[in-house]
C-alpha cells in the first residue's frame, strides 16, 4: 500500500489504467489457501465482503476503475488509496477537469452493472495467472517512464547510453517485481498458526 502512494510510476496504473487499491483489505485466516483467494474487500455502504478476485484482469475489471471500485451488491463505490503523484497532478489540473467530472461519473458508473455480470472468483488462482506478461508490461511502463518521460519532465538529457543502461535495469526489476508478487499473492498459512 505505502508503495502504491509513494512510487510515481504508479500515476499511470491510477489515472491512465484506472487501476485501484482499496483503503482497506481484508485477509481470511485459512489454512493451506493461497493469499490470492483469501483477500476480502469491504463495501462501507452495505457491508458486503466481496472476494477481491472480483476486481481483476481475469474479467476485465481490474482496470477503468478510475472514480473507485464498484460493488455489484449496492451499486456503491469502494473508496481507494490515491498516489501521491496522481493526487498532486488531479490539484494542479483541477479547473481543467472539475466542471466535467459529475458527468464522467455518471457515464461511468451507467457502465459498470454490465461488466460484473458474469464474475466467478474460483477461476482465479495464482497458478492461472499470467505472471510473463504482468512482468514484461510492468517492466515495459516503467521503462518508458523512468528513461524518456522522467528526464523530459525534469529538462535532463536522454542519452543512448541512459537507454542501455535501463533495459537491464528494467527488465531485472520486472522479473523481480513478478516474483515478488507471484510469492506474495501464492503465500499459504502455515497450519501451526491455527
Ligand atoms: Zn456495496
Amino acid at each position: 500500500m505505502l508503495h502504491y502512494i509513494v512510487n510515481p510510476g504508479i500515476l499511470i496504473n491510477e489515472l491512465v489504467l484506472g487501476q485501484r487499491v482499496p483503503n482497506e483489505i481484508y485477509f481470511e485466516q485459512v489454512a493451506d489457501t493461497q493469499l490470492m483467494e483469501r483477500q476480502y474487500i469491504k463495501c462501507r455502504h452495505c457491508e458486503t465482503m466481496r472476494d477481491g478476485r472480483t476486481w481483476s484482469s481475469q474479467h476485465n475489471t481490474a482496470f477503468k476503475n478510475w472514480f473507485g471500485l464498484y460493488c455489484p451488491s449496492c451499486e456503491g463505490v469502494i473508496p481507494c488509496l490515491r498516489n501521491a503523484t496522481a493526487w498532486l497532478i488531479l490539484a494542479v489540473t483541477y479547473p481543467l477537469w472539475f466542471w466535467w467530472i459529475d458527468k464522467w461519473k455518471n457515464n461511468w458508473l451507467a457502465k459498470q452493472p454490465a461488466r460484473y455480470k458474469n464474475i466467478d472468483v474460483q477461476e482465479i488462482t495464482v497458478s492461472k495467472t499470467n505472471w510473463v506478461k504482468a512482468g514484461i508490461i510492468y517492466g515495459s511502463i516503467m521503462f518508458i517512464l523512468m528513461t524518456f518521460l522522467f528526464p523530459l519532465v525534469m529538462g535532463e538529457a536522454i542519452t543512448l547510453k541512459s537507454i542501455l543502461i535501463a533495459i537491464p535495469v528494467w527488465a531485472i526489476a520486472g522479473l523481480l517485481f513478478v516474483l515478488l508478487l507471484k510469492w506474495w499473492m501464492g503465500k499459504r498459512i502455515k497450519s501451526g498458526i491455527n
